[in-house]
C-alpha cells in the first residue's frame, strides 16, 4: 500500500500520542505506526508537572478509574498509574483525534531517503511518503539505529526496579534514601505503595527499610544518560526517551516524553507553513532537547555527588 501523510509517527507509547493528537489538533493527516505492546503494567509516578500537560493534552484521561492508582488528583500533588492502562486509553484518544493508527505485528520500519532527507518510511509492502517523521520509538531508538545518529554518554550502566510493595502499620507513608551503590524511593498512592530503584551494579540490591517490602512482580531495566547530539535533522524529529533518556530520579521521564512529543509535532506544523525555515525549527528543538538534558544530568550529578552515590565505573 502506497500513500501520504503529513507527519509519520514512529511508536505508539506517550510520547508518539502526543505527537499525534497536538499534530491532529494542527489540522495535519497523521499516521502512527506502533507496536501495539503494552508496558506489561508498570505502576509509574507522575508528577504534578506531568498531570497538568496531560490534563490539558488528553483531558478525558484524568476521569478514566482504571488507569490511575489514586482515587482522584489532588492540587498541586502528581498522580500514580498503572501504564499498561494508560497506553491503551492514550492511543484511542490519538485515535479519536483523527490519527491514522497502524498496528505493526512484525517487519522492519526503514526510512526512505532521498537528497539527504527523510521523506517517508516503508514497511513490508506499506509505503508512506510525508515531509517529516517523528521517531517516538522510546529506548528502542528505531531512528538512532537506523541512521546511525551520534549520541552523548553520561553515565554507567543503571541498574533500575520498579513495583508495589507492603508496609507494616507503623512504617512511613514515604520513603527516599539515596547511598554509596544507589537509591530507593518508596511513594504510598491511594490505596498502594509503588516503588523504584536504582543501583550502580548489577548484583547488588539496594537495602530496604525495616517494615517495609516489595511485593508481585519486579519490573527491571537497564540504563545509562544518554542523548541524541542532533534530536532533529532534514525531515525528522525524535521525542521522548528516543531522544534522551536519564534516570528516574528525575521524575520527569513521563513529562518529557509528552512535552517532547508535543513540541516536536507543533515544530511539525510550522515546517509545513515555513518550508524555507526547516534549518532553523530543526536547530532550535535539537537545542531545546541538548539544553533539557545538560540542565537535569547537572542537578543529578551534584545531588549524587553530595550524597556520595559512586559511579561503577
Ligand atoms: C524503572 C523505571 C521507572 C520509571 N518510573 C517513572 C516514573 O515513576 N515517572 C515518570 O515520569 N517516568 C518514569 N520512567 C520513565 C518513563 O517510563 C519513560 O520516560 C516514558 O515511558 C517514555 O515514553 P516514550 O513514549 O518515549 O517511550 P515508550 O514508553 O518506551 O514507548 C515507545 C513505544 O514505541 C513502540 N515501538 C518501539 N519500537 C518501535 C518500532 N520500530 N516501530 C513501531 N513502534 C515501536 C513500543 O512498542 C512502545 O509502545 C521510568 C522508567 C524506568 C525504566
Amino acid at each position: 500500500m502506497n500513500s501520504y501523510a503529513d507527519v509519520v509517527v514512529i511508536g505508539d507509547g506517550p510520547a508518539a500520542c502526543a505527537a499525534a493528537i497536538t499534530a491532529a489538533r494542527a489540522g495535519l493527516d497523521i499516521v502512527m505506526l506502533g507496536r501495539g505492546r503494552r508496558s506489561g503494567g508498570a505502576p509509574e509516578y507522575l508528577s504534578h508537572a506531568s498531570v497538568t500537560l496531560l490534563a490539558a493534552l488528553a483531558p478525558g484521561l484524568s476521569h478514566e478509574a482504571d488507569i490511575w492508582l489514586d482515587p482522584e488528583a489532588l492540587p498541586q500533588s502528581g498522580r500514580a498509574l498503572m501504564r499498561d492502562k494508560f497506553d491503551q486509553c492514550f492511543r484511542i484518544e490519538a485515535i479519536e483525534t483523527g490519527t491514522r493508527y497502524v498496528s505493526l505485528a512484525a517487519g522492519r520500519v526503514e526510512p526512505h531517503i532521498a537528497q539527504g532527507r527523510i521523506s517517508g518510511v516503508r514497511c513490508g509492502g506499506l509505503s508512506i511518503a510525508s515531509p517529516v517523521v517523528i521517531d517516538a520509538s522510546g529506548s528502542n531508538g528505531w531512528l538512532r539505529r537506523a541512521m546511525r545518529l551520534e549520541e552523548s554518554i553520561g553515565s554507567p550502566a543503571l541498574w533500575l526496579e520498579r513495583g508495589l510493595a507492603a508496609a507494616s502499620p507503623h512504617a512511613p507513608e514515604n520513603h527516599w534514601e539515596i547511598a554509596q551503590q544507589g537509591w530507593l524511593w518508596i511513594k504510598t498512592t491511594g490505596a498502594q505503595k509503588i516503588w523504584t530503584s536504582l543501583s550502580t551494579q548489577r548484583e547488588t540490591a539496594v537495602q530496604w527499610p525495616d517494615g517495609m517490602s516489595p511485593i508481585g512482580r519486579r519490573w527491571r531495566d537497564c540504563r545509562r544518560w544518554r542523548c541524541l547530539q542532533q534530536a532533529a535533522g532534514p525531515g525528522y524529529f525524535v521525542c521522548g526517551d528516543a531522544a534522551m533518556q536519564l534516570d528516574p530520579a528525575t521524575g520527569d521521564g513521563f513529562r518529557f516524553a509528552v512535552e517532547s512529543g508535543a513540541r516536536a509535532a507543533s515544530m511539525a506544523a510550522q515546517l509545513r507553513r515555513h518550508p524555507e525555515s526547516s534549518s532553523l525549527i530543526e536547530a532550535l528543538y535539537s537545542d531545546w532537547i541538548m539544553q533539557f538534558y545538560v540542565s537535569r544530568t547537572a542537578a543529578l550529578a551534584e545531588c549524587y555527588a553530595n550524597a556520595g552515590l559512586l559511579w561503577a565505573g
